[in-house]
């Protein structure tokens, strides 16, 4: 069985409070298991409530052992390390994955910044887990036991890595922090900067880049996908910065035939209010075309906006 729980779905930056109680103020973190296998995707604020959990759980069973993959280090996918308590115990393992894009920083020195003495009181020298650390680029790993990941870079400011994981013919793909490839170049003639062969060139690569998002999406059982704006949002100025939009991730789920289509990495603007409601319009939008189309296909893609806490079997 491969299943999913969430234990943090925000996106940005922590924001708990009255407006969040519904679907979270947590920043990303993932549990995904394998059966008895441990997965994390992402070490955000709800890292610290993920870890709690294993302590109080999985250590009743034996070592806590984990392979931790995160997406880029964006504060809001890392943040919750330093309070990820199993690091606290000798005989845990982990073993830390994420991209390699960082100049002269590797993804072990970014995260061990952060218990620098002017950000955090505990040394790192006090972290007793044993810790493995591998750099990834677009990649297919083998993890055993039929366990497969496969990686692809993503449309975000800083190389940020999705994640589409395979276990006995279920799937769960991640693609978050995300948006839409598009030409990086002026195609306006007219323009000082203008330059043919760079804007034909722009073109091509993204088309090329979101014609292999749909093969990393295609037949997911799950999809956990960047929504953070609508498209009225997106449109008035948040193009560039990395994040996508519900209208993008439904008609992208519904085209690859993704069965459930789960929006994720909420803005701290958008309320429980607001997510209930884009929730029953983007459940109810697509019947109208999209899905019809889908349908007739014999295919449809559930739509749910991720809570902390809900749990998914691909
Ligand atoms: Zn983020
Ligand atoms: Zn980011």
């Amino acid at each position: 069985m491969l299943s999913v729980r969430f234990w943090g779905t925000r996106g940005s930056i922590p924001c708990p409070g009255p407006s969040t109680i519904v679907f979270g103020g947590n920043t990303s973190c993932l549990e995904i298991r394998a059966d008895e296998r441990l997965i994390v995707v992402d070490l955000g604020t709800g890292a610290r409530l993920l870890g709690e959990f294993l302590v109080e759980n999985d250590s009743k069973k034996g070592p806590i052992d984990a392979d931790i993959f995160i997406t880029h280090t964006h504060w809001d996918h890392i943040i919750g390390f330093p309070l990820f308590s199993p690091l606290f115990i000798p005989t845990t393992k982990l073993r830390l994955w994420g991209p390699v894009s960082f100049g002269e920083k590797t993804l072990e020195s970014i995260l061990k910044t952060q218990l620098d003495y002017q950000f955090w009181p505990i040394r790192m020298s006090e972290l007793s887990a044993k810790m493995e650390f591998a750099e990834l680029r677009e990649t297919i790993i083998d993890l055993g036991n039929d366990l497969v990941v496969k990686t692809k870079y993503l449309n975000h400011p800083i190389l940020c890595l999705g994640y589409r994981f395979e276990y006995r013919g279920k799937s769960v793909v991640t693609a978050y922090d995300h948006e839409p490839f598009y030409n990086l170049f002026p195609t306006d003639k007219t323009s000082p900067s203008y330059d043919e062969y760079a804007a034909q060139e722009g073109e091509l690569t993204a088309v090329e880049e979101n014609e292999k998002m749909i093969e990393f999406f295609k037949d997911a059982d799950v999809l956990i996908h960047d929504s953070q704006y609508t498209e009225k949002e997106y449109n008035n100025g948040k193009q560039g910065w990395g994040h996508a939009t519900f209208e993008y991730a439904v008609g992208l789920a519904q085209k690859t035939h993704v069965k459930k289509l789960i929006l994720f990495h909420h803005d701290p603007s958008h309320t429980d209010a607001m997510l209930e409601q884009f929730e029953q319009d983007y459940q109810q939008k697509p019947a109208k075309g999209l899905l019809n189309r889908a349908k007739s296909l014999g295919n449809t893609t559930h739509i749910t906006i991720a809570r902390e806490g809900m749990t998914t079997e691909a």
